[in-house]
């Protein structure tokens, strides 16, 4: 039986959820009455606490500094926000809480409605895709020899035309084939490429790679691709006629391809950034705004870029139906990139619905696990050829691969 901690100032509050849980047969429960009282509890570890209900607003420590706490502690146990505060402040918190790789069950209006409780406490968490990373057991000499040896491979996700179905191009993503650690994500090692100087010959290393791939899928079929570009290969000069004459080798037109770079990534060395970007399209490659509203680039400087697509950050896509907020800066920045003469692209379309608001908003191209998740070539030449093209409402009826000319 999971051992519960209640964290809230209001007794009522307290006693209501208490007794909803013991009616679902729950009976070890503690009571905490701020954030304060809770972390003393869980620091003196007398009990190994599974979930725990936290409010937000509370004397002393409020809930959203004892998520910081429980992030610090790399608590393992549940994470359930109980709160009368509007949607926005309710996002924030689960945001930083999934930031701090917390197991989040969800954030529950009060007054608790039993069944929702029960549905979220059933439901499977999304893993916090943040901070638990297990960088530290990764050296940047293990990466080196990782890269070296091709263990860094590309993962392919489509992007389809949402207007008529057919699938336009790839985005290239990293994984590491890793030989103890199993398949890591790049949230767990781009950055320690980045750190060590690793990451351009890394980006050279996939973009031959998926140039290959693309090569051989493209016996049947013509897509173009797209390759993410760090800062740091920003600042490289040698870059652009490395990138060339990659693209030389394997016959790839410079113009099938995009490359995305984050706002960021504009800002961390703007002139060198201007130069080799301004080359890149000289070379006939697109160029992406990748995270599209994330990143602090001022719009005069993102307007001086010649920039050719612009992508929606998933962050705003994801949930963009539900969520008030989410849907105003997808559709304000959908007609931004429309002023602007921009494709705009929405990734992370994850549902039928975000489907239809892209459909709606008159997006260019979606990219999501709707569509299909980041997979290896086989698996991508698998799907290509599942797509069925027949029309239907549904986006996965609606995909198909152009003919071959
Ligand atoms: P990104 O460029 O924004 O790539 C899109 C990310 O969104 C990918 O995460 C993709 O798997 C994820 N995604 C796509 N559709 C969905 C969806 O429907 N739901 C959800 N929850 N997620 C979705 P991934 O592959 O983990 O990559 C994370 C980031 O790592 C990328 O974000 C990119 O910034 C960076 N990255 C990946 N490969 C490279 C690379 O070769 N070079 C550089 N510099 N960065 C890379
Ligand atoms: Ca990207
Ligand atoms: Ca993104």
């Amino acid at each position: 039986m999971p051992q519960i901690l209640v964290v809230d100032d209001e007794a009522i509050s307290r006693q209501f959820l208490t007794a909803v849980l013991r009616q679902m047969g729950m009976n070890k429960i503690s009571e905490a009455v701020d954030g304060l009282d809770a972390l003393m509890q869980l620091d003196a570890g007398d009990r190994a606490f599974d979930l725990i209900f936290c409010d937000l607003d509370m004397p002393r420590m409020d809930g959203v500094e004892f998520v910081r706490h429980l992030g610090e502690r790399a608590y393992q146990g549940k994470l359930l926000i109980t709160s009368g505060f509007d949607e926005r402040v309710l996002d924030s918190v689960a945001d930083l809480a999934r930031m701090y790789a917390l197991r989040l069950c969800g954030v529950l209006p009060k007054p608790v409605d039993p069944e929702q409780l029960l549905a979220m406490l059933a439901a499977p968490i999304a893993a916090g895709e943040a901070l638990c990373l297990p960088m530290e057991r990764i050296n940047s000499e293990e990466l080196r020899l990782g890269i070296d040896r091709g263990e860094v491979v590309p993962f392919f996700q489509p992007q389809v035309d949402v207007a008529c179905g057919r699938v336009l191009s790839v985005e290239v993503l990293a994984r590491w084939l890793h030989p103890q650690l199993g398949l890591l994500g790049p949230l767990q090692f781009i950055e320690l490429a980045e750190q060590s100087g690793l990451i351009t010959q890394m980006t050279k290393r996939l973009f031959a790679d998926a140039s290959q791939a693309l090569k051989r899928l493209d016996a049947w079929k013509r897509l173009d691709m797209s390759v993410n570009l760090s800062m740091q290969s920003l600042k490289d000069s040698s870059l652009v006629a490395s990138l060339v004459s990659i693209a030389r080798e394997t016959g790839l037109e410079m113009s099938r391809v995009t490359f995305e770079v984050t706002e960021s990534g504009v800002m961390a060395d703007p002139a060198s950034a201007l130069e080799i970007m301004t080359r890149l399209r000289l070379k006939g490659a697109g160029l992406a705004i990748d995270d599209f509203g994330t990143g602090f680039a001022s719009m005069d400087r993102l307007a001086r870029i010649p920039f050719t697509e612009l992508k929606i950050d998933k962050g705003f896509v994801i949930d963009a139906a539900g969520n008030a907020t989410n849907r105003s800066i997808f559709l304000g920045s959908v007609e931004l990139g429309h002023r602007l003469g921009l494709k705009v692209v929405a990734e992370g379309v994850a549902s039928e619905a975000e489907w239809a608001l892209c459909r709606e908003f008159g997006v260019s191209a979606a990219q999501g696990s709707l569509i299909s998740p980041p997979v290896d070539e086989a698996s991508f030449a698998e799907w290509l050829a599942s797509c069925a093209g027949g029309g239907g409402q549904s986006a996965r009826d609606w995909i198909f691969i152009a003919t071959p000319t």
